[in-house]
């Protein structure tokens, strides 16, 4: 059965293979992005693009109206859209804390409450966060990151606890490190020394990720919700 598909921040990275994963799965996906043009690779799988800057109630409300007019109500929500501004503490600025926390945790709360109104009239529905291995562990340097990350975690657990009567289920993805433009920015001896730490020698490709997205909004997963799952190549054990 072909279901709506919303994925946030899905015009590269990992939001990217999530997309390409469900459309290429035969389901009617849309993508928001925030700045430039949807991929065309995703346009020639007949993917939705609507540009949508989640920290924007207006522009969330409207992308959902896009969304709804050409796919029908959201069934599947995937919030991966997310940002790193990384500083040691002294020289974070609240406007780097801020910015971190409005989009990764506000803009995602936003995002899943709007799709939550047709769920909860189908009394059913799918919602995966993308979090990080470092909402749980914790990273100098990225103290707003890792705020927002495990923000994330109590968030979905919550709503695991209060949509479960409804058939929703929401459930959180941990991915370590993934080989985007989020990483790309990790110098060589960083690298070095990361890949030190994850037992599987490597960083993730999106593609691992999405596999796990996949899964957890699939007919093999109807029983999992609240759980937190990590795609890290063991590196948050
Ligand atoms: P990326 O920077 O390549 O992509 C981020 C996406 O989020 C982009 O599509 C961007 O347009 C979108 N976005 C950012 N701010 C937005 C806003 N205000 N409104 C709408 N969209 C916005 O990063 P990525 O590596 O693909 O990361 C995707 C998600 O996975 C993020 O939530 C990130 O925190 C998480 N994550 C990434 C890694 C990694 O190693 N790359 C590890 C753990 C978790």
């Amino acid at each position: 059965m072909s279901r709506s598909v919303l994925v946030t921040g899905g015009n590269r990275g990992i939001g990217l293979a999530i997309a390409r994963a469900f459309a290429d799965g035969g389901d009617k996906v849309a993508i928001t992005y925030r700045s430039g043009e949807p991929p065309e690779e995703l346009t020639a799988l007949g993917v939705l693009g609507v540009k949508c800057d989640i920290t924007d109630p207006e522009q969330v409300e409207s992308a959902y109206k896009e969304v709804e007019a050409s796919h029908g109500p959201v069934q599947v929500l995937v919030a991966n859209a997310g940002i790193t501004r990384d500083q040691l503490l002294l020289r974070m600025s609240e406007e780097d804390f801020e910015a971190v926390l409005q989009t990764n945790l506000t803009g995602t709360f936003r995002t899943v409450k709007r799709a939550c109104r047709g769920m909860l009239r189908a009394r059913s529905g799918r919602i995966v966060l993308i979090s990080s291995v470092v909402g749980l562990s914790g990273a100098a340097g990225q103290a707003n990151y890792a705020a927002s990350k495990a923000g994330l975690v109590g968030f979905a657990r919550s709503l695991a606890r209060e949509l479960g009567s409804r058939n929703i289920t929401v459930n959180v993805i941990t991915p370590g490190f993934v080989d985007t433009a989020m990483t790309q920015v990790v110098g060589e001896e960083r690298k070095a020394e990361i890949l030190r730490q994850v037992p599987l020698g490597r960083y993730a490709q999106p593609e691992e990720v999405a596999d796990a997205v996949r899964f957890l909004a699939s007919d093999q997963a109807t029983y999992i919700t609240g759980a937190v799952v990590p795609v890290d190549g063991g590196l948050g054990m």
